[in-house]
């Protein structure tokens, strides 16, 4: 299952009983040039719960972008999108829940972050990666030169999946919607998916997330950046490295630099 799950977050989710691809596996593999080592506050190394993988559905078509909000009306707009949610019974999720994890930031961010869904410190505490991939993401935005509060982050699902299993197509296909509209209220200037299940529902096809990082992609009218996800950097801190290089991308598009050392 470990193996199982290492696929998963890099996007690989379609399985066949044959031969693996050597060439296709090591051209994958080097795919992304040797960047710059990740600042040494990335740091932690525990690995998480495994997930099984998705079922394979197509994916529902995105509502239409809505109007942009005046940076001073943002926050009552989100809170009217989390009024509309109420205590959310809309799809099977909410049996398990304890509390729901809306989202946390600044709805006029310049720069967002979307999961995969709450584990169980998010369902207790209601607000989004406050758990030890929490910690990683607050000082991945922290390197970035950011505060947390200066971001805005979500998730695709907002109800913790049980055992932190990837949500299920109709989970996701009755939450993102409103997604959709967190997004359509920051408007951010760029978006960071966070792993293979936030940049398939944002992207609405699931694509092997070695082939999505690395470049910029338009989702509803912003910039889409595609990197790890903070679980999978705990497992795998080798890959931080990788995940500096596409949060560097999202700063260039910023104009942010890195904080000075000391
Ligand atoms: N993982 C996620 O994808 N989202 C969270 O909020 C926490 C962990």
């Amino acid at each position: 299952m470990t193996r199982v799950r290492f696929y998963r977050d890099l996007g690989l989710t379609e399985f066949y009983r044959r031969p693996v691809d050597q060439v296709l596996m090591a051209t994958l593999a080097a795919e992304v040039e040797e960047p710059e080592p990740a600042p040494q506050n990335f740091q932690l190394s525990e690995s998480q719960e495994e997930q099984p993988i998705p079922p394979r559905k197509p994916f529902p078509t995105a509502p239409a972008i809505a109007d942009a909000v005046p940076a001073a009306e943002r926050a009552a707009a989100m809170q009217l999108i989390r009024e509309e949610l109420g205590e959310c019974t809309r799809c099977a999720l909410h049996k398990g829940r304890n509390k729901l994890v809306f989202g946390d930031g600044s709805p006029a961010a310049r720069l967002m972050f979307v999961g995969e869904g709450p584990g169980a410190d998010e369902d207790a505490q209601g607000l989004p990666f406050v758990g030890k991939a929490g910690q990683l993401l607050n000082n991945m935005i922290a390197a970035m030169g950011l505060k947390r509060e200066e971001v805005y982050i979500a998730n695709v699902v907002k109800c913790r999946p049980p055992g932190n299993r990837v949500p299920e197509p109709e989970e996701g296909a009755t939450c993102t919607p409103f997604l959709f509209r967190q997004i359509d209220v920051v408007r951010p200037e760029v978006l960071v998916a966070l792993g293979a299940t936030a940049a398939t529902w944002l992207l609405g096809t699931r694509q092997p997330l070695a082939g999505l990082r690395g470049r910029i992609h338009a989702v509803r009218g912003t910039k889409l950046i595609v990197t790890y996800h903070p679980a999978y950097l705990l497992r795998d801190p080798r890959q931080k490295k990788e995940a500096w290089a596409d949060l560097q991308i999202a700063m260039k598009e910023l104009g942010l630099k890195p904080p000075a050392k000391g």
